[in-house]
């Protein structure tokens, strides 16, 4: 994980310093402690029969590897907001909203960072529009759970099968 070397507020360089028995940032010239938080995204997996909508991504951190589709929340985004437009600018896909189940949540290790998905499930027959990968994503198809299983080193984190089957099983549960 890379270092956090300089305030975002004032550009000084920052010191460590011990608070409530955990190492953090401190900048001396703001007098404060600069957090790091983990960054949230959401995304959603979609759904059919036994298969799942995934991406392959298209940038880096992982690129190459496959995905389900899900991007950084804006400041002020619902995660619900962000993941159908996530979904629908890396797959043409357009979930309908207030179909949405949180499924998981997948915490990935980024060089810099770590991120916090809030993945979300819903049925296919819940979506519009065709699949054609966009924005960040190279390719985008259905995936089945054995498929996923038996390529794990295709996937961005074993963790997203995981969830994948836990998607699956919670759309067809609820019908
Ligand atoms: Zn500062």
């Amino acid at each position: 994980m890379k270092n956090l070397n300089y305030c975002y507020r004032c550009g000084r360089e920052l010191v460590k310093r011990t608070d409530e028995g955990r190492e953090r940032y401190y900048c001396e010239n703001c007098s404060d402690f600069v957090y790091r938080n983990s960054v949230p995204v959401a995304g959603v997996f979609v759904v059919k029969d036994d298969q799942v909508v995934l991406i392959k991504r298209g940038g880096e951190p992982h690129k190459g590897k496959w995905s389900y589709p899900a991007g950084y929340l804006e400041y002020d985004e619902k995660p619900e907001d962000g993941a159908v437009r996530e979904l629908e600018e890396e797959t043409g896909l357009k979930a309908d909203e207030n179909c949405l189940k949180l499924v998981a949540t997948i915490q990935l290790e980024h060089p810099d960072k770590y991120v916090v998905g809030n993945a979300y499930a819903v049925h296919h027959q819940n979506v519009e529009g065709k699949l054609e990968p966009g924005d960040d994503a190279v390719d985008a198809d259905f995936w089945e759970l054995d498929k996923m299983r038996s390529r794990v080193e295709e996937m961005e984190s074993p963790k997203i099968i995981d969830a994948a089957e836990d998607a699956v099983k919670l759309v067809h549960r609820s019908g």
